[in-house]
């Protein structure tokens, strides 16, 4: 086949993102022929760089990947440069000519591709430049990427999604969260809706509780200025978090399509029950900040560069979300993420109930998916021990992939790249899905503003502070990932 013919101008290409993954993913593409001869890249951002030089850094961003030298640079040949202000109006005139000019030469049949590879707060000068200034075009597709984080909480996500919109309709708009490109998240729906075995006991009867830890051993490297003004708690709570619990217990869709999937999903988000959060022991989330490790090798977040040395950002968070509905009213989403902790890890583990018969002391058994670095599914069940009486063990089944297997595996952006060039938007965030997640964690954030004496510690590279142990002790549960 010859590919998907389309521009790509990418907003921000001299930027981290830009080199570390949106080139190899459009590499990746090219060289499985998603993408044929047909397709170009603009790369703009402010600074001065000649055509040669852009293309020097995109062969260099791709240097592991590349069949060969000859290869590389056929690919690199198809990206221009252009340095630009995003304020200047002069500039869109500039570009709408070059992308013109591009796709007459590439015979893209008017096919475009904005990616907003910036700071939100350009976003809404960016679409409406593109939207005066003609960038779009009446031939073919125009759709925007947009990265992460969409606003700061609802009112901000709002007032940006209304610049936008006032250019670009929804169904044009790909919110990236790079979680909903991850093969082991994807799978989630297909283990959940492809096995009966699994169907059959995804319900209160069988399930106790889930439990979603998404940990970095990481601090906040030379991110402090932007995250000491996040917070665990916007960064990967009101994004990451809320989409893997809708994932894990919406409905059946009537079919996999965009619709039906954002339909499920919806009535989960519309569904999660008002947080209670206090500083006592009755409070459904909690929160946490790194202090120097046991050790004393590793600083504490209040000493880390660009961070407030009186500092009560949470570098965690955990929670118990309800959602309030018949089905899931009673089975508790435990959910924690944080900097810092013991083990970078991504993952999901179901616990069920222990058997309705009392025959056996048996442990309960527990579905993980593990999303990463690891990439699988692990079951522990209980067995015989072998050997005279009935005393039981467990044992554990395991489908873990080789790390062979997760290197060849496509990458989140390559995938969500490729679902925009076929303009499909079932794994993107619609608004209805952000505003939501944002009107809940808002309830959370508020409550924590209000506590400004102290925040709980907890050393580097544990697993966060006792308080989230106690948040499911007090329902008699226990976390099942230790690290
Ligand atoms: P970066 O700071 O490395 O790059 C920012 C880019 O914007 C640069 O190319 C810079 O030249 C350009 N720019 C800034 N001001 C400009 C102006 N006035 N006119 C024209 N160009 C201007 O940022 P990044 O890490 O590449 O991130 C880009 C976006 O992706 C951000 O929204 C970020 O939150 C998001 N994001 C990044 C990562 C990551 O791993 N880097 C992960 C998730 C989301």
């Amino acid at each position: 086949s010859q590919g998907t013919k389309a521009l790509f101008i990418i907003f921000g290409a001299t930027g981290d993102l830009a080199h570390r993954k949106l080139y190899p993913a459009i590499y990746k593409l090219y060289k499985k022929g998603f993408l044929g001869e047909s397709f170009a890249v603009i790369g703009t951002a402010r600074r001065e760089w000649s055509d040669d030089y852009y293309q020097d850094v995109v062969m260099d961003s791709i240097s592991d990947l590349t069949e060969s030298q000859e290869h590389a640079g056929t690919f690199a040949s198809h990206f221009r440069y252009q340095s630009h202000n995003v304020n200047d109006t002069e500039h869109y005139h500039t570009l709408k000519d070059l992308a013109d000019k591009l796709d007459e030469e590439y015979d893209i049949d008017g096919n475009r591709i904005f990616y907003l590879s910036m700071s939100p707060s350009f976003f809404g000068t960016i679409t409406s430049h593109l939207r005066e200034q003609n960038l779009v075009t009446e031939n073919g597709f125009n759709r925007v990427i947009i990265e992460k984080p969409f606003g700061s909480d609802f009112n901000s996500s709002k007032e940006l999604n209304d610049e936008i919109n006032a250019s670009f309709d929804e169904d044009q708009l790909y919110r990236i969260d790079h979680y909903l490109g991850k093969e082991m998240v994807q799978n989630i729906l297909a283990l959940r809706f492809s096995n009966s075995l699994i169907e059959n006991s995804w319900n209160k009867d069988s399930i106790s509780n889930f439990q979603i830890t998404l940990s970095e051993d990481l601090g906040v490297e030379e991110r402090g200025e932007y995250y000491d003004k996040s917070g665990a708690l916007r960064d990967m709570v009101q994004n990451h978090v809320l989409q893997m619990v809708s994932l894990l217990t919406m409905n059946s869709p009537k079919a996999f399509t965009t619709e039906e999937v954002r339909k499920e999903k919806m009535a989960i988000l519309n569904a999660l029950k008002d947080p209670v959060v206090t500083q006592d022991e009755d409070t459904e989330f909690v929160r946490g900040q790194y202090d120097t490790s046991i050790d004393g090798e590793t600083k504490g977040y209040r000493d880390e560069d660009k961070v407030d040395p009186e500092s009560l950002t949470e570098t965690f968070v955990a929670g118990k979300i309800i959602i309030e509905t018949d089905e899931w009213r009673d089975t508790p989403v435990y959910i924690r993420t944080g900097k810092r902790l013991a083990e970078k890890t991504s993952r999901v583990d179901v616990v069920f109930k222990p058997s309705q018969t009392a025959l056996f002391d048996d442990k309960p058994t527990v579905l993980s998916i593990l999303v990463s670095p690891n990439e699988g599914f692990e079951l522990l069940l209980n067995n015989k021990k072998i050997g005279p009486g009935m005393e039981l063990e467990s044992v554990r089944l395991s489908a873990v992939r080789s790390e062979e297997t997760v290197e060849e595996s496509p990458e989140a952006y390559e995938k969500l790249i490729l679902d925009v060039l076929n303009g499909d938007e079932t794994h993107f965030a619609h608004w209805q899905e952000v505003a939501t997640s944002w009107k809940y964690v808002d309830q959370i954030r508020e409550k924590w503003d209000s506590f400004t004496d102290s925040i709980p510690f907890y050393p580097a590279l544990t697993m966060g502070p006792d308080e989230a142990d106690t948040l499911l002790q007090n329902d008699g549960n226990n976390w099942i990932y230790k690290a």
